[in-house]
């Protein structure tokens, strides 16, 4: 059978380049202000990219979280969407996606990615357990917390690498795996987890082998695996460009074996299907029974979770679309496209280029910054200076105190880009590389930041901080002497 072209369209030039193939029939106007504008929206937002009003961004690369573009047949959709309380068919055509696209047969809805680590937490983790994974997810090792256990990091040496041509950085390593079991045995273990395209490290993925060892090691020690899979059509991507063995398996098919190897996965669809909501899904009854009673309790009715019944209808169809390869390659070509011209400008990223973003490396970029005064902080909000563009940080602000109060400097300091899928042109994409590029030059003028004001737990979100001198007021002036009234 005839198929269209599923991606990684050659240009005879020879140059790398990524073909959206899809057409723009919905615009949003965004606004371009001047650097003056920048600067009293920065201060005003205590220099935290997420206290910034959206009026005042251009490229809003803050996440891929219910940012995504939907599909003309995603919007469809949702005019057919039941109200029903209890029953609903949007709920019934869900589980038919879900059946279909992940193998497992029961279902529990949740509002967003978060309730579903709650519910897991709440349900499995007894106080004093550990969980061991490849790596954390902010919400998740806060739920963890919460419930009165404790992350355990057991990623392999490359992982850490900025500079690296590892495909499968977001593996876990299996010895050390294997010493976790036996210093705490398994009964506090309360399960593995393993996040699929490793969010913090750069949207590494892990590689199918892996997991297959993993499993291996669970099942001889009788724990299960909870896959958080909020980007879990980034990582079967990559298995089937990147491992051997994967490269005339569908997509469906790598994402059936991924699943198939995990006990729970859970996933938030404001990533997963360009949609809004989340979901836990299972095939074993004894676990379903367990956390089912806590659904209506915290997020909804059985058959909607605390999701809007047209966003169940838009999930459906958007996990249906994840199966497609010219749908799910559209952000890592666009990521890979901006890693490989930020990196052929020496400017320090993470390498191979991952899932979800492009993440600057804010320890190289602005080494004359110390940790403790928040380089990736700095670095998102000077770069909102230069460009309008907002990113995200994911680095020590990002990791709240430990119980001493004392700071936790976090292993990697990012700036993290994100390219929500299907959302971004091309000449977008080389606007953030020109940007980035005249920042880097000019990278000795930006200085550290200070908390003002730092809520206890993920003070990421709502943090207010200062700067330690008047960079920004020395970059804008730097700005504007060197490109004049240009904005
Ligand atoms: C975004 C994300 C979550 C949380 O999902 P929300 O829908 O934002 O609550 C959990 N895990 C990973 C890996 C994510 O990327």
């Amino acid at each position: 059978m005839e198929t269209p072209s599923a991606g990684n369209v050659k240009f005879f030039s020879g140059e790398s380049i990524p073909l959206e193939l899809h057409r723009v029939r919905m615009v949003q106007k965004l606004n371009l202000w001047s650097i003056e504008h920048r600067l009293k929206s920065i201060q005003e937002a205590g220099f935290n990219s997420f206290l910034l009003s959206s009026r005042d961004v251009f490229l809003d690369m803050l996440t891929d979280s219910g940012t995504n573009a939907m599909s003309d047949k995603q919007t469809a959709s949702m005019l057919e969407a039941d109200d029903s309380y209890a029953g609903s068919q949007s709920f019934c055509r869900m589980e038919d996606s879900i059946r279909e696209v992940f193998g497992k047969q029961l279902v529990l809805p949740v509002h967003q990615g978060r309730a579903a680590e709650h519910i897991i937490s709440q349900v499995f983790i007894k106080k004093g357990d550990v969980v061991p994974m490849n790596y954390h997810f902010t919400t998740s090792k806060a739920h963890i917390e919460l419930a009165g256990g404790k992350v355990l990091e057991i990623f392999t040496d490359e992982a850490l690498n900025i500079a690296s041509n590892c495909p499968f950085k977001g593996n876990i390593d299996l010895q050390k795996l294997e010493k976790v079991i036996a210093d705490y045995g398994a009964d506090r273990v309360a399960y593995i987890r393993m996040e699929a395209s490793t969010n913090l490290i750069g949207g590494q993925p892990f590689s199918l082998e892996n997991l297959k060892e993993v499993r291996k090691l669970a099942s001889r020690h009788n724990i299960m695996i909870v896959m958080d899979a909020s980007l879990i059509g980034e990582n079967a991507y990559f298995i089937k460009r990147r491992e051997a063995g994967y490269q005339n398996t569908s997509i469906k098919e790598i994402l059936l074996e991924m699943c198939d190897l995990a006990d729970i996965v859970y996933f938030s669809s404001r990533k997963v299907s360009s949609s809004r909501g989340g979901g836990i899904i299972m095939n074993r009854r004894d676990l379903f029974d367990r956390m089912r009673d806590l659904v209506p309790l915290f997020e909804g009715f059985l058959t909607y979770g605390g999701m809007s019944v047209r966003e169940i209808e838009a999930m459906a169809v958007g996990l249906m679309e994840t199966l497609d390869e010219s749908v799910i390659s559209q952000s890592p070509s666009f990521v890979e496209y901006a890693v490989n011209q930020l990196a052929a400008r020496g400017i320090p990223v993470v390498t191979p280029a991952g899932a979800l973003g492009c993440h600057v490396d804010a320890k190289g970029f602005l080494s004359h910054v110390p940790q403790a005064q928040y380089s990736a902080g700095a670095l998102v909000a000077a770069f909102y200076l230069v460009s309008g563009c907002r990113g995200m940080e994911r680095g020590t602000i990002s990791t709240d105190r430990d119980e001493n109060g004392n700071d936790v400097l976090a292993d990697m300091e990012l700036m993290r880009l994100a390219f929500p899928r299907r959302v971004f042109t091309l000449s977008q994409a080389m606007f953030v590389v020109d940007r980035l590029t005249w920042l880097y030059k000019n990278r000795e003028l930006v200085g550290g930041l200070q908390f003002k004001e730092e809520p206890k737990v993920l003070r990421f979100f709502m943090g207010r901080l200062e700067p330690v001198s008047d960079w920004p007021v020395r970059l804008m002036q730097r700005f504007r002497a060197e490109l004049g009234s240009e904005f």
